[in-house]
């Protein structure tokens, strides 16, 4: 037999990939903690938690344990009209950890599906209200995900390019950076001022796609504020950020404003097994509450609430707010730190960032060589045992929380070596 790199050639087609320029897969076998194995017993450090979602580490036994738990009670049921306490569980301890004035959860299968719902949940709100409100305010470098309605709201770029035709109607602003913040404010008001905004979708604080962007909880604040202000729904996209990543549970918890939506996918159900929730307002709630049906939010997952993914999704809160792994994000966000002290004076970075567990270096590069530059970094990342992805020339970190001070040493270590060597 083959090795499964080789057979994976014939039949598989992989996301985000172009499969003629890059053809070779690695093929991973297991996976424990921070560690992913391949094929050949080889180890790498999983610097960004397999794209957000183990944070507690990978095959953590209590979410095993409560996922097999489930599976040997209550595999699937309708969720419409059916319910059960794996679902009523995670609500209760969603309500517990979500900021105060979120009320209502609507269960979907990914984070693409919590963006598509929170956005119906924006139109249909003002719809249901006989208000025609078709435009909805995204920023420019956003990504809410790849299904249609998701895929509009994003930052165009290759990703969403050849479908841009087919889109809702979006208006693009900049992100509040610090610099700009009167200029996006008053050009976010002169939006809201002339056109019928349904709802504002933003990453609050990190643009995870964008490279790990980030930007100012006041200018957001604002906006946030000013949404209130001409009854506009702000859907917060907090499938990246969630579940302890920026040092809160949620980044909303950063601003004074709250959003009337919020999306949750990737930690939700620590890597285990795909879910997605959108939360809402009791204000958003009572917009579809009435005796017409068709006021109803008809939109509707067959997966949705799976009780073993309910399940996985409760015991990884309880984890969340365990001491340890709290003292785990406290521990990984204080490393960064000092690393950060020392690594933003090397003379190939640009500038760095950091919110919480989540790091960012952007290298000093000239525009022409940047194309092959990603590759070759991570090449060398993947060779040195450390499974980084940059996105163009930034270079960001967000392991999972069980991630030793060894592990992150490592990760250091190799991101150092990378820019001596590989950097030019
Ligand atoms: C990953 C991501 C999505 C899309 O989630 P999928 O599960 O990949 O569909 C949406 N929004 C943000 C902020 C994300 O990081």
């Amino acid at each position: 037999m083959k090795n499964i790199s080789t057979r994976d050639k014939k039949h598989l087609w992989h996301p985000l990939t172009q499969h003629k320029l890059h053809p070779d897969t690695v093929a991973i076998t297991r996976a424990k903690g921070a560690l992913l194995y391949d094929d050949e017993g080889k180890e790498y450090i999983d610097g960004i938690a397999s794209w957000y979602t183990c944070v507690y580490g990978h095959c953590h036994p209590y979410i095993a344990e409560a996922a097999y738990r489930q599976m040997t009670q209550l595999d699937h049921v309708v969720f419409s009209g059916f319910t059960h306490e794996p679902a009523v569980r995670l609500s209760e301890a969603l309500m517990e950890i979500l900021p105060d004035n979120q009320q209502k959860l609507f269960f979907s299968d990914n984070g693409s599906t919590a963006s598509d719902v929170a956005i119906k949940m924006a139109l249909q709100y003002h719809f249901n209200q006989g208000r025609k409100r078709d435009v909805l305010i995204a920023f420019e470098e956003g990504f809410h995900g790849d299904t249609f309605g998701a895929m509009s709201v994003s930052g165009l770029s290759v990703y969403n390019g050849p479908f841009s035709d087919f889109f809702l109607n979006v208006k693009r602003i900049p992100v509040p950076d610090g610099t700009n913040s009167g200029e996006v404010i008053e050009q976010f008001e002169e939006i809201l001022r002339t056109e019928n905004v349904a709802g504002f979708i933003y990453e609050p604080l990190v643009q995870g796609a964008a490279a790990m962007k980030m930007h100012d909880a006041e200018g957001l604040n604002t906006l946030i504020r000013l949404c209130k202000e001409y009854d506009v729904i702000a859907i917060a996209d907090e499938v990246m950020t969630g579940f302890g990543k920026t040092g809160k549970n949620f980044a909303s918890e950063y601003m004074e404003q709250l959003p009337d939506i919020i999306s949750m996918s990737k930690a939700l159900t620590a890597g285990m097994l795909p879910m997605a929730l959108t939360s809402c307002t009791q204000k958003v709630y009572d917009a579809f509450y009435s005796d017409d049906i068709s006021k109803g939010l008809f939109h509707g997952h067959t997966y949705s609430a799976n009780p073993v993914a309910c399940s996985v999704a409760l015991a990884g809160i309880e984890l969340l707010r365990s001491d340890e792994m709290q003292e785990n994000i406290k521990r990984i966000t204080a490393s960064h730190r000092r690393f950060d002290e020392v690594i933003k004076k090397h003379p190939k970075v640009a500038r760095t960032r950091q919110l919480g567990v989540i790091y960012a270096l952007e290298i000093k590069v000239d525009t022409e060589r940047y194309g092959g530059l990603r590759d070759k970094l991570f090449q060398f990342f993947m060779e040195e045992g450390v499974y980084l992805r940059p996105l163009g020339n930034t270079v960001y970190i967000l392991a999972p929380y069980v991630a030793t001070d060894e592990q992150l040493q490592k990760i250091y270590n190799t991101i150092e070596r990378a820019l001596n060597s590989v950097v030019d």
